[in-house]
């Protein structure tokens, strides 16, 4: 079985690592260096599992050689290589996803995003104040979408769970078949692309699109 991660574990990795960088900066005793490594592997592995042996050896160097700044990059870009990238949906899957928008605005995203990067899709169209937002769960494709206020405020993110630069998104569901509409949302990062770098558990994006989908 060919070894795979996936990119929100690849970021929990990426941040590990920087983190000991850091402290390369900052500590200069030996042994709390050395007991820093070994809990920045053991973290890796808890959430990489134990399963491949080709992750297991590139842990291990995190464990065993002093972290500069370019052996990091370099153990980062192997760590790369195993990650699953997040499959594009064509645009006419897109069309059909946000069936609601007659002229939805699609970007190219193949000259713009490297899908290692990505736990989910998000943009925006700024002319129309929509945010779009799709992501494969248990390998179905699913989508919200709502308005996006323009006013970007430091605060909390829904998705990724970090402080960041953030905007509200209101999801409009209809609820009634009267054609009532309910407006459920929350604030989230206004740059997905920084969003997924952030985020490094999918269960709060799966859980904050079915919030705002109402159901
Ligand atoms: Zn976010």
């Amino acid at each position: 079985m060919e070894a795979k991660i996936q990119p929100y574990q690849y970021h929990f990795i990426k941040k590990q690592v920087l983190t000991l960088v850091e402290a390369y900066q900052h500590v200069s005793d030996l042994t709390t260096l050395q007991a820093l490594q070994s809990i920045t592997a053991d973290r890796i592995h808890e959430i990489v599992g134990h399963d491949y042996p080709e992750i297991a050896n590139l842990i291990h160097t995190v464990s065993d050689i002093t972290l500069r700044k370019n052996t990091a990059n370099t153990i980062l870009a192997n760590f790369k290589d195993f990650v699953i990238p997040f499959e594009i949906p064509s645009k006419a899957r897109l069309s059909k996803l946000f069936a609601k928008t007659k002229k939805l605005t699609v970007p190219d995203f193949a000259q713009q995003l490297d899908p290692r990067d990505l736990s989910y899709l998000g943009w925006n169209d700024p002319g129309q104040q929509q945010k779009f937002i799709t992501a494969y769960h248990d390998d179905t494709l699913i989508g919200v979408q709502g308005h996006l206020a323009t006013k970007t405020q430091p605060g909390f993110c829904a998705i990724c769970q970090h402080h960041s630069e953030v905007s509200l998104f209101l999801a409009t569901t209809p609820i009634n078949y009267d054609g009532t509409y309910t407006k459920k949302g929350d604030y989230i990062c206004r740059d997905s692309v920084r969003c997924n770098q952030q985020l490094m558990d999918p269960l709060n994006l799966w859980q904050f699109m079915e919030n705002v989908q109402n159901k």
